[in-house]
C-alpha cells in the first residue's frame, strides 16, 4: 500500500483535479490510499460560516452560499452533463450542513466547528472519487471518520490509536485506490472531530501506520522540503534528504510545509515520506528516512508568525522556582497555549507562545493575579537550524529584536513582525 495525500492548494479547482490524475498516469495508481483536504481555502471559508452562525451574524447566509456556488463551480467545469449523480451528492451534502445547523443547539464554538468544518473535506473527496470514477479509475470512497477515532477534544482531537488500528486492519483498505479525507475523525458517540489546522498530513501518517504501508507521498506546489518557506525567503533551495528526527524539528519549529504529528507514526515503522511537487511529479523531490540528518547540509530557515512574547516575574523580586514554572505551566496547558521558546533567569521567565486558540486574554487573568507581567503581541519567531554566523547576520539584518538563543545546532530570535 502506499499513502498519497493533496491538499487544498493542490485541488484548488477544476484544473487541480484534473491535475490529480495526471499526477496517478505518471506515478502509477495501484493499492494507493489518497488523503484529499478541502478544496483552496474551503477550510477558512467554511471557518467564517462557524462565526457567523454562532455570533447569529447577517452573513451567515453569504457565507454559506460560498461554500456552494466554490464547489457548483469546480462541478461544472468538471462533469459536463448537469445530471451527473455527484451533483445531487453534494447538494444533499450542503443540505445535511445546514439541517445540522438548524437543529443544533451546542453553542461549544469548537464542537459546532468541527461538526461544520469537516464538510470541506467531505464535499471535496466526494468530487475528487465521482471525477476518477467518470475518467475510468474504479475508487472506493471512505469516510475517515468510521476509522479514524478519537477523544472529544474537538479541534484538536486525540487519536485513539488501538481502535482506529483495528478499524483500518479490520475493514478499511480493499485492494485498488482507495479516497479518503484528511483532517478528520469520529468521537466515540460518532461525532465528528478534527486532528487541528493542516491535519491532513497526519492523516496520511495515520493510514500508512495502520496500513503497513511502503511509502507516504505529499504532494505540494513547491519541489520539495526547501530551507526556507518560498514565500518568506528568497533563493531557497530544496533539501533531497532528511532524517526523521531532523524533518521533526523542522516541523517543530514551525516549518509548515509538514505537519509536525505526521513524522512520529512513519519512523516508528521506518515508512518514507517523499514531499514532491504536483507540478513535476517525476521529480526526486525530498525524501525523509532513516539516514544522514540533512542533505545538502546547509542552514534552514523557520519564521512563524502571530507569537506572543511573555515575561514573567515574581511581584517581590523573589526567584522564580520550580514551583512557580509548573503553575505557569499547567496554566498553558489548561488554555491550549503552545511554548514554543523559553528563557529563563533568577527572577523572570520568558516564554514565546502560539495562542492558536484565542485563550491568552484568559490566561493573563489568572497571571496578573501572581506575577507582574509583560507581554507583546504579533511577534515573530525566527528560527535557523544548523545555523552559521552569515546566516545569522542575513536573518537579523534590519529586524527589531526583543529577544535570542541559541543552542548546538539551534539558533532563535523573537522580533516584532
Ligand atoms: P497543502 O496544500 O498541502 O495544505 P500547504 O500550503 O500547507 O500545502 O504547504 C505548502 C506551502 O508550504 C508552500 O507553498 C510553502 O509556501 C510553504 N512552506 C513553508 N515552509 C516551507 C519549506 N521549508 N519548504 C517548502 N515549502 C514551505
Ligand atoms: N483542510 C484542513 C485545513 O485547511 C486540513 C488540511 O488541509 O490539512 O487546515
Ligand atoms: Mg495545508
Amino acid at each position: 500500500m502506499r499513502v498519497f495525500k493533496f491538499g487544498g492548494a493542490s485541488v484548488k479547482d477544476a484544473e487541480g483535479v484534473q491535475n490529480l490524475i495526471k499526477v496517478l498516469q505518471k506515478v502509477g495508481h495501484a493499492d494507493t490510499i489518497i488523503i484529499v483536504s478541502a478544496m483552496g481555502k474551503m477550510t477558512n471559508a467554511l471557518e467564517a460560516v462557524v462565526e457567523n452562525y454562532l455570533n447569529k451574524n447577517s452573513e451567515f447566509g453569504d457565507s454559506l452560499e460560498l461554500i456552494k456556488t466554490y464547489h457548483f463551480r469546480i462541478l461544472e467545469d468538471l462533469f459536463n452533463n448537469i445530471q451527473h449523480p455527484v451533483f445531487e451528492k453534494v447538494t444533499s451534502l450542503i443540505s445535511d450542513l445546514e439541517t445540522m445547523l438548524k437543529r443544533n443547539k451546542s453553542a461549544r464554538y469548537d464542537y459546532v466547528y468541527d461538526q461544520t468544518v469537516s464538510y470541506g473535506e467531505l464535499i471535496s473527496t466526494t468530487i475528487v472519487s465521482e471525477y476518477l470514477s467518470e475518467k475510468g479509475y474504479a475508487n472506493t470512497l471512505l469516510d475517515a471518520r468510521d476509522v479514524i477515532k478519537t477523544n472529544d477534544h474537538y479541534r484538536d482531537a486525540t487519536v485513539d490509536w488501538e481502535k482506529t488500528q483495528q478499524l483500518i486492519g479490520n475493514k478499511a483498505i480493499k485492494k485498488g485506490l482507495t479516497i479518503t479525507q484528511g483532517f478528520i475523525g469520529s468521537d466515540s458517540n460518532n461525532f465528528t472531530t478534527t486532528l487541528g489546522r493542516e491535519g491532513s498530513d497526519y492523516t496520511a501518517g495515520i493510514f500508512a501506520y495502520c496500513t503497513n504501508a511502503t511509502s507516504v507521498t505529499i504532494w505540494k506546489d513547491v519541489p520539495g522540503v526547501l530551507n526556507g518557506d518560498p514565500r518568506v525567503f528568497q533563493n531557497t533551495e530544496l533539501l533531497s534528504q532528511i532524517s526523521y528526527e531532523e524533518a521533526i524539528e523542522l516541523a517543530f519549529y514551525g516549518a509548515s510545509v509538514i505537519h509536525p504529528k505526521t513524522l512520529q507514526p512513519l519512523q516508528r515503522k521506518e515508512i518514507p515520506l517523499f514531499v514532491k511537487s504536483f507540478v513535476n511529479p517525476k521529480n526526486e523531490g525530498t525524501s525523509v528516512r532513516k539516514g544522514q540528518s540533512l542533505v545538502p547540509h546547509m542552514p534552514c530557515f523557520i519564521v512563524k508568525k502571530n507569537q506572543i512574547l511573555l515575561s514573567l516575574s515574581s511581584l517581590d523580586f523573589s526567584f522564580i522556582v520550580e514551583e512557580n514554572i509548573s503553575e505557569i505551566f499547567s496554566l498553558f496547558h489548561q488554555y491550549h497555549l503552545k511554548v514554543d521558546l523559553i528563557q529563563n533567569s533568577a527572577i523572570s521567565f520568558s516564554v514565546c507562545l502560539d495562542d492558536k486558540f484565542h485563550n491568552f486574554d484568559q490566561l493573563l487573568v489568572h497571571l496578573k493575579a501572581k506575577f507582574r507581567v509583560r507581554y507583546e503581541k504579533n511577534v515573530s519567531l525566527f528560527t535557523i537550524r544548523h545555523f552559521t554566523s552569515n546566516a545569522i547576520e542575513f536573518l537579523e539584518d534590519n529586524m527589531d529584536i526583543l529577544l535570542k538563543q541559541s543552542t548546538k545546532e539551534t539558533y532563535q530570535m523573537v522580533a516584532k513582525q
